[in-house]
């Protein structure tokens, strides 16, 4: 790393101690920015990369609710308004027992960037609570929704900070934040959460589009290689809704999809993954990947165990941060790896990502290539804004357009600094460059 860049990202780890993952985030960033502070000294007399740090704005706030049983549960909540300079903040909220202010850290400054990759009027921000959703009844996750937005709603606003979901949070979560927020505000504020119902102001494609995103992304890296998705063999982690419309995506452009997981196990299904029947254990019943392999013959779950056990040409992580590290990776690459499209944020440690590139697998950083889902977001807020509801084939097409645009930006930015190929600079450099301008133009705030 450039010296006068480690010099400041070791104040900003003495500032922050105890939050590993935004550590890790701020280092992978910084190690690709010493270029641009050789072509833009006044960026280091501005100060840039330590105001980018300092959020403008944390929010930590107790969230009390009672369960089925009548007894108090007390959470936290968070929210993280990180960075304005493009526009309002926007990021998803995370329910899960694990977050903490690291996490929340970590995924709102990997926010700003993609946000700003985008090329959509979009500042970066995140939330959630370390409240553990799964086993809890519809009545208790409306409760602990409606306890979350009583706090969270003074602080969010269609030109402010506009809540989406993340791991934990869908249509169903976004639905009793709305309803909660209206009820307070009395105001029937559409452009205030994304990710909403479609009959009440949501977007077509938006549940589908960070999957999607993810893998049209993945397709534009393979095409640089004269490859595609055709034939490829493809292990996807996760069971969620990135993962599965990774999944349909995949299958869609002709790859065999042949395992995912969720935290309990995985499971290897060499005749293709069912999506129907996926969709129904998961969404539908809220089930375990286990039911699934109970339900269609030939199906083997492993218990435990890593799912980047099952050989694979591409590797799409779509479960959570850090699930694929260097040992993995290595072992994916003795085993013909080709490329990697991260539909998590962050989910290779930063030894698997130096496998892949010091290997010359094709590897997609989750800024880029998971920007899909925040872009759409930005589409409802515009249909929202013109009171407008596009169709599927629309939606889908400027969906198309956004992550064919960031693929090209990337590249490009990579191309431009020396590195072509190298996706992890070319997206942070991308996303940092825009970022930066808008800072500067803006004057010292
Ligand atoms: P979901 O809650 O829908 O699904 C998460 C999936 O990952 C589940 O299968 C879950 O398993 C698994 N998982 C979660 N945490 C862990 C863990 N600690 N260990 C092992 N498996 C785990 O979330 P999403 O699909 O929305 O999000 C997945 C990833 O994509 C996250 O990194 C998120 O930040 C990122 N992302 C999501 C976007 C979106 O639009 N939703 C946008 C951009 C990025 P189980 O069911 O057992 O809990």
């Amino acid at each position: 790393m450039d010296a006068r860049l480690e010099a400041i990202r070791n104040t900003v780890l003495a500032r922050n101690p105890g939050e590993a993952e935004f550590h890790q985030a701020v280092t992978e960033v910084f190690e690709s920015l010493g270029p641009v502070h050789d072509r833009h000294p006044e960026l280091l007399e501005a100060a840039i990369l330590e105001r980018l740090c300092e959020p403008e704005r944390q929010i930590i706030f107790r969230v009390p609710w009672t369960d089925d049983s009548g007894r108090v549960q007390i959470n936290r909540g968070f929210r993280v308004e990180f960075n304005s300079a493009l526009g309002p903040y926007k990021g998803g909220l995370r329910f899960h027992p694990s977050v903490y202010l690291g996490i929340v850290k970590f995924l709102g400054f990997e926010q700003i960037f993609k946000n700003a990759l985008t090329g959509m009027p979009i500042g970066g921000g995140k939330g959630g609570s370390d409240f553990d959703p799964r086993g809890r009844s519809n009545a208790e996750i409306m409760r602990f929704c409606q306890s979350f937005m009583t706090e969270l709603y003074r602080h969010i606003g269609e030109y402010t900070d506009v809540p989406a979901g993340d791991i934990g949070v869908g249509g169903r979560e976004i639905g009793y934040l709305f309803g909660q927020y209206k009820r307070i505000t009395n105001r029937y504020e559409s452009g205030v959460l994304t990710g909403k119902g479609i009959s009440w102001g949501g977007s077509l494609v938006r549940p589908e589009a960070t999957g999607y995103g993810t893998v049209i992304f993945t397709q534009e890296m393979l095409k640089t290689r004269g490859k595609s998705f055709d034939g490829q063999r493809v292990v996807v982690s996760g069971s969620g809704n990135v993962a599965i419309n990774a999944i349909a995506k995949a299958q869609s452009f002709d790859a065999s999809v042949v395992a995912c997981s969720d935290s309990s196990g995985y499971i290897v299904d060499e005749a293709g993954i069912d999506v129907g029947l996926l969709r129904e254990v998961k969404e539908v019943e809220r089930g375990r990947l286990k039911d699934y392999s109970l339900r269609r013959p030939g199906v083997s779950y492993v218990e435990g165990g890593s799912v980047w056990d099952v050989d694979a040409t591409v590797a799409l992580p779509c479960a959570t941060q850090n699930e694929l590290d260097g040992d993995a990776a290595a072992r994916l690459v003795r085993n013909g790896l080709v490329a990697v499209g991260e539909g998590a944020n962050m989910p290779s440690t930063r030894e698997a990502v130096a496998v892949f590139q010091d290997s010359g697998v094709l590897f997609g950083p989750g800024k880029a290539a998971n920007a899909g889902g925040v872009a759409t977001s930005a589409l409802e807020m515009q249909q929202n804004a013109s009171r407008d509801s596009w169709t599927f084939e629309h939606t889908e097409q400027r969906l198309t357009e956004i992550m064919v645009g960031i693929h090209d930006r990337c590249a490009s930015t990579a191309d431009e600094y020396g590195e072509p190929g190298n996706y992890v600079l070319g997206a942070n450099i991308g996303g940092f460059v825009k970022v930066a301008d808008a800072m500067l133009a803006q004057g010292l705030i």
